[in-house]
């Protein structure tokens, strides 16, 4: 693979935009708001130096381009010169010149000049084969490199046969994702990581690495072994068809719900709702993601930006488990708890605090309160004793003095 930097000035990437591919089909959806590329745009006029952009070159005469990363830089770029959004509000003045909520355009033709020839260092990838691109493109991303799964399949132990064993599950044929450079691998030994964790946690190279390491003799009868592949029965009889939405990032993250859901609710329940409910979920996205910046649901905001970020995280995948999951009983909201337990789940409470607004529903000693989230209860509207169910549809909010002057009486 040869590649070569050159600076690029504003003006001239923005002249051969046709030529540029900004979404290659490794790339994730832009995911940037107005103040991100506010941000972008004040930093250049103010000749501050912003990170290097990768571009694979895949064809000569005229020459076109995918971009490996910078994507967004550019679109923002772009956005600004094609008067999509001006600099922010507050934006402090730049050598003396007043310049908040000024669209390009309106800019005094000196910074004009500034943003149209300041220079974009752009490393040229050429002759590269796209497993190369998509290497480059996972280490920069994610920091989860393919080349790191051909190398663990290569480590002695009972960890990498079985490993290898459960990416021939029958699920993996209906995954979105081929199998190039033992993808199928990798994410089979994420699903396994995370199995062992009981929950999300880091799956990163490092993680996974660790994981064969302290594992050499790892018995393939184990729980964990038995877990997993209980796990992916269930998704190859959900998703028995090849599912284009089943991305990487989404199998990690539809594994952890469905693990969820079988340790914490009425799973034969919810077994026949999950592949529509995964659908329609992917669908909403999708709309979301159609619409201008300023009219996206913050919290589609929130989720997007998970998904395009250290997708690998604990963190984002503990995310991402339980905003999946909240659309899953908010969707059906008769889900039980499972073995009739009494507490609500964190998600269950997040669900009914949404719907209830954050206000008391019993109003007995209160008149509808705003509830914080730290102090508030989550009462079964038929009593639990009653034979009332731990369902979002059975929960409320309640103040605390409300939920005590109750007392065992029911309402
Ligand atoms: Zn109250």
């Amino acid at each position: 693979m040869k590649s070569n930097k050159k600076p690029w000035p504003l003006r001239s990437t923005h002249g051969i935009r046709d030529r540029i591919n900004t979404n290659p089909d490794f790339q994730r959806p832009p995911v940037w708001g107005r103040a991100q590329k506010q941000l972008l745009v004040d930093t250049i006029l103010r000749d501050y130096d912003i990170p290097k952009l990768y571009w694979r070159k895949v064809s000569a005469k005229p020459d076109k381009y995918d971009v490996v990363d910078g994507q967004q830089r550019l679109r923002a770029i772009w956005g600004f010169f094609d008067g999509e959004f001006p600099l922010q509000k507050d934006a402090e003045p730049i050598d003396g010149e007043v310049v908040a909520n000024l669209h390009y355009e309106q800019l005094p033709d000196e910074l004009r000049m500034r943003f149209d020839v300041y220079a974009l260092d752009v490393v040229v990838l050429e002759d590269s084969d796209e497993d190369e691109v998509r290497e480059m493109f996972l280490r920069l991303q994610n920091g989860t490199s393919l080349k790191a799964q051909e190398k663990r399949n290569a480590y002695p132990g009972q960890m990498r046969a079985f490993v290898h064993q459960l990416a021939s599950h029958p699920f993996f044929a209906s995954v979105g994702f081929a199998n190039s450079r033992f993808n199928h691998d990798l994410v089979a030994a994420q699903l396994l990581c995370l199995e062992m964790a009981g929950g999300p946690t880091n799956i990163k190279d490092a993680d996974l690495n660790r994981m064969y390491a302290d594992n050499s003799q790892f018995d393939a009868k184990c729980s964990d072994a038995k877990g997993v592949q209980r796990v992916l029965n269930i998704l190859a009889e959900t998703f028995p068809e090849k599912t284009p939405e089943l991305e990487r990032f989404n199998v990690v993250s539809t594994y952890c719900v469905i693990a969820e859901v079988q340790k914490q609710y009425a799973f034969d329940q919810v077994r026949p709702l999950l592949r529509d409910w995964f659908l329609g979920f992917e669908a909403k996205r999708s709309a979301q993601e159609e619409l201008p910046d300023d009219e996206v649901d913050p919290e589609w905001a929130a989720y997007k930006e998970k998904i395009s970020h250290s997708t690998d995280s604990a963190d984002s995948l503990r995310w991402r488990m339980d905003f999946m999951l909240r659309s899953l009983l908010e969707l059906h909201p008769t889900i039980q708890r499972k073995d009739n337990q009494r507490a609500f789940t964190h998600v269950q409470r997040l669900a009914v605090f949404r719907r209830d607004k954050g206000h008391c529903q019993l109003r007995l000693t209160c008149d509808g309160v705003k509830l914080a989230w730290d102090e508030w209860h989550c009462d079964h509207t038929v009593p639990w004793t009653s034979g009332g169910k731990t369902t979002v549809e059975n929960g409320r909010a309640a103040c605390s003095p409300c939920n005590l002057s109750k007392g065992a009486t029911p309402v």
